[in-house]
């Protein structure tokens, strides 16, 4: 036996979220109560705890928050980057910056994400945003 709740029904944010991104469409879900984006893509606001959330594409611009460079052997795949960039609507997420040397992605760097898709799942990384 389960009782069904018509909040919970349907596809989880997750998979919207991976959804939007295999169409191109980096969204995420903003609050409709207290305006505020948020990443992870939850079905109840982490700012208020509102359920009205509604799917809205965001700009991709963010700020690399922090960085670091893993390093790799040049046969494995050399060195890559891992860091955290805050976009402009205000969430932060773990990424990393790509097309450029690692060891260059310095905090404050503003980049813009680009949606990169593997052969069963798409995911955002960064790149140096231009004319900055
Ligand atoms: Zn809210």
């Amino acid at each position: 036996m389960s009782t069904k709740n018509e909040r919970f029904s349907g596809p989880g944010p997750d998979q919207i979220y991976d959804d939007f991104l295999k169409k191109g469409v980096f969204s995420l879900p903003k609050c409709q109560d207290c305006q505020e984006f948020h990443f992870f893509p939850r079905v109840v606001c982490p700012h208020c705890g509102s359920f009205n959330l509604e799917w809205t594409a965001v700009s991709g611009k963010g700020e690399v928050y922090s960085t670091t460079t893993v390093r790799r052997k040049p046969e494995r795949g050399g060195n890559y980057n891992v860091c955290h960039v805050t976009l402009e609507e205000g969430p932060r997420l773990m990424s990393r910056v790509e097309g450029v040397d690692p060891l260059d992605v310095k905090i404050g760097d503003q980049v813009s994400a680009v949606i990169k898709n593997d052969e069963d799942s798409s995911f955002i990384v960064f790149v140096p945003a231009q004319g900055v």
